[in-house]
């Protein structure tokens, strides 16, 4: 291919980056170190290949694992190639594979509108099942039920029975079948299973897989360390006789093996396809020399890897910034405090990331932001979508869109309470048990059939009124109209009553967002239900003959029509994580876990936590292999800073509800000296002696102070609730930051957060 193109002139590409942009190779791996331009190649290959080789930005497939690393790989190809964004086939394996199944839903032997179900749905479900099969927590937890089921989802197994297993495996396959049928009879997708169905969908249908093998004539991957067992297969059910395949990845950022990721796959790429050709990049351009020196100081102690160079032409850069803090508290608002500090230096809020191991760690530091009015967006944990009055409404939704969405149903036929206590709703789940049909189906037989108390039976009949006025309603209204008319009929504020003032106002706000996501998701969005379709598979379709196209507006089992943007709405909300928080744009400190992180990049960098037990995590603390994948992840986190990284760590941390010591993370330690430095606050620390001599100068009679307002001085004599009395030795900080060394007469020497302290200075 050549190289002389304008299009690669104007391209900044290093000669192995252009090698692997332009390589003809119909099997193609690109093994670099983070920062090294991976996913810029990825894109540049996706541009180049639709404006110098004429092929159609429909005819590529790319693939990578977060939604907002989707996004930017799909706006960033369009750019470079004024392609259309809209119908491009770029997206999450989740999300593509959802769209396989929307099309060809009837030949994945799903009905429609099928609905994608989250963990607390799957979680709950799986509740309602140990129960009903009487199974002890001893035995196994539902959680490990789930744990269960989606593992054999990701290595691609359906139920199985037989012999040979452990009364245990036996029991769990139980679950998992009964768990099958559940879903399959009210049409709820897990998130394993909208990889595995799609899968099944291409082996079980040779049409449609050939269809789409001829389709994508390149298929280009990132973050392919990460690949687990079904994702493979999945990306070769559409690798056919001659369409290409392009990966590219980091062995040393592979961070799922938790959750099946297998290394080999990349490792071995070139075993399984003997003609595939290998690029290495080394050179790293994202980082300062510091922050490089520090990821390679800390990787290079992992003994299992291909042990790559990175380097990089950028400056030095500061050092490495390490705080410790004295508690969770004071580590949050320490960052509060430099991101205030980078933000008047001119680097905006949207370029700051505050990264954590764990997702626990982010309430913390929100508070610290909510405090300091600084606004921030969290990508992943604990989303928006993820509050409860949020999961109630969308709940109330989804049964407008499938009523036989028993996840749903069960959610919220007794929420706000309408008389419908546990026996009634027993009584509905028994009926739909052993009729085996929806609990909104088994619902409906109990009121013909007037089964229940008068009580149960008017509530009863109210909610199915409410369910049903709504879907009535919302055929002629918009999306948002009909998210309000749900939150005013449902009432589903005042369920909150008993709550404080506070916590009502914020649940309040929340479902007033939700109002305002649905009207912007209006106005972004056409919901055409060909959209799943792009438009040069209408084409291809009508050729083929079995692509069935769907029909404008959805007909649910009963008789009301719902509008198509509910659908999608449900669907969209289930497969984006968080992204509709905060409009795009606005500018605010990006928070999320260093997992998410993976690939993105920002100016400055917070990793929060730095502790033995936290990160390394305990579980991982006993496992050599564990060990090293948590140590990549410190490698990935340190990695995505760009100019300044800051670590902290905190001696004291209340966690998982729970005070405890902690120790500084054998990362930090593993980060060379030369490219670390400790930074304290202006430590005013004075010689014991001193202090004994102001004591005696002490004027007498002066009112015990509370010390938050800075008033406790070197040489105070103190007395805390449970030190007893002490001599302050030494303070650190200010005002609502300052820590204190007090010399307990009983307790010894010992560091304190002042304002939490509550030291009362005697007289
Ligand atoms: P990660 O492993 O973290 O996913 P990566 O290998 O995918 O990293 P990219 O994100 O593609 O790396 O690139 C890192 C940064 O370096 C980006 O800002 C990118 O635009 C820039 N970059 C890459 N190659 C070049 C180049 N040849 N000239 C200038 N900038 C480059
Ligand atoms: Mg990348």
């Amino acid at each position: 291919m050549t190289s002389e193109s304008s299009f690669l002139q104007g391209a900044r590409l290093n000669p192995e980056q252009e090698s692997a942009v332009t390589s003809g190779a119909r099997f193609l791996r690109v093994l670099a170190g983070a920062g090294s331009g991976k996913t810029r190649v990825l894109v540049h290959r996706a541009a180049f290949l639709i404006k110098e080789c004429g092929i159609s930005p429909y005819e590529i497939l790319a693939v990578t694992f977060t939604n907002k690393a989707a996004n930017e790989m799909r706006n960033r190809i369009a750019d470079l190639c004024d392609a259309p964004v809209k119908g491009m086939w770029v997206g999450t394996f989740h999300g593509l594979a959802h769209r396989f199944l929307r099309i060809h839903f009837r030949d994945a032997g799903l009905d429609e509108p099928f609905q994608i179900m989250d963990t607390d749905d799957q979680l709950r479900m799986l509740k309602r099942i140990h129960k009903e099969m009487q199974i002890q927590d001893a035995d196994f937890t539902p959680k490990q039920s789930m744990g269960f089921i989606n593992r054999e989802k990701d290595e691609g197994r359906y139920p199985a029975s037989g012999t040979g297993m452990d009364r245990q495996t036996r029991l769990m396959q139980e679950v998992y079948q009964r768990y099958q049928d559940l879903c399959d009879q009210s049409s709820l997708v897990d998130f394993a299973e909208l990889l595995l169905r799609s899968l099944k969908l291409f082996e079980n249908n040779p049409a449609i897989a050939d269809f789409y093998q001829r389709k994508f004539a390149h298929i280009l991957v990132d973050e392919f360390q990460d690949t687990n067992a079904i994702q493979f297969k999945w990306l070769q059910a559409l690798l056919g006789h001659d369409n290409a395949l392009t990966i590219v990845g980091d062995d040393d950022q592979s961070i799922y093996g938790w959750r099946g990721a297998q290394i080999e796959n990349i490792l071995r790429f070139s075993e399984k396809y003997p003609e595939t050709e290998t690029v290495r990049l080394e050179q790293n351009y994202r980082s300062t020399k510091s922050i490089i020196g520090a990821a390679n100081g800390v990787i290079s102690c992992n003994i299992d890897r291909l042990g790559k160079a990175l380097w990089t032409a950028g400056e030095q850069g500061e050092p490495v910034q390490l705080y410790a803090a004295y508690n969770e508290i004071d580590e949050s608002k320490f960052i509060v405090e430099r991101i205030a500090h980078f933000k008047s230096k001119g680097i905006p809020y949207r370029k700051q990331a505050i990264l954590y191991r764990s997702n626990a760690q982010s309430r913390v530091m929100e508070e610290a932001l909510l405090h300091a009015r600084v606004p921030y967006r969290i990508y992943g944990g604990q989303r928006f979508f993820d509050r409860a009055e949020i999961k109630s409404a969308m709940a109330y939704l989804r049964l407008i869109a499938l009523p036989e969405d028993d996840a749903a149903f069960e959610r919220v036929i007794n929420f706000p309470a309408r008389g419908l206590g546990d026996r009634s709703v027993q009584t509905i789940r028994d009926a739909a048990n052993a009729q085996q049909i929806s609990m909104w189906q088994a619902a409906s037989r109990l009121i013909e059939h007037k089964a229940l108390s008068a009580r149960a039976h008017n509530s009863l009949v109210q909610f199915i009124e409410l369910i049903k006025g709504l879907q009535t309603t919302g055929q002629g209204i918009t999306l948002s109209e009909l998210v309000s008319a749900m939150l005013s009929r449902t009432q589903l504020v005042q369920a909150y009553a008993k709550e404080s003032q506070e916590q009502r106002q914020a649940r309040e706000e929340n479902l007033k967002e939700l109002v305002s996501a649905a009207s912007s998701f209006n106005s972004i969005t056409d919901f055409e239900q060909e959209d799943f379709l792009d438009p040069s598979m209408r084409d291809m379709a009508e050729d083929d003959g079995f692509l069935p196209i769907r029909p404008k507006v959805v007909e649910p089992s009963n008789d009301a029509k719902v509008p198509a943007a509910l659908a999608a709405f449900l669907d969209h909300v289930s497969l984006e994580s968080g992204e509709m928080q905060a409009s795009q744009d606005s500018d605010a400190v990006q928070m999320m876990t260093i997992h998410a992180s993976k690939g993105l990049e920002f100016p400055v960098v917070f990793l929060a936590g730095l502790e033995e037990g936290l990160f390394p995590s305990q579980m991982s603390m006993n496992e050599t292999g564990r060990i090293e994948e948590e140590r990549r992840l410190c490698y990935v986190g340190i990695t995505r800073a760009e100019q300044y990284l800051t670590i902290s760590y905190a001696e004291s941390r209340r966690i998982y509800g729970e005070e405890r010591r902690t120790r500084i993370s054998r990362f930090v330690r593993e980060i060379p000296s030369e490219f670390l430095k400790e930074i304290r606050l202006g430590s005013v620390v004075k010689p014991v002696y001193h202090a004994r001599q102001q004591e005696s100068s002490l004027p007498s009679g002066q009112p015990a102070s509370a010390p938050n307002d800075g008033s406790v001085k070197v040489g105070d004599r103190v007395m805390h609730r449970a030190f007893g009395e002490g001599i302050v030795l030494a303070t650190e900080g200010r005002d609502a930051r300052m820590r204190v060394q007090v010399n307990f007469t009983r307790a010894g020497s010992k560091w304190l957060m002042a304002n939490v302290a509550k030291l009362e200075v005697l007289s």
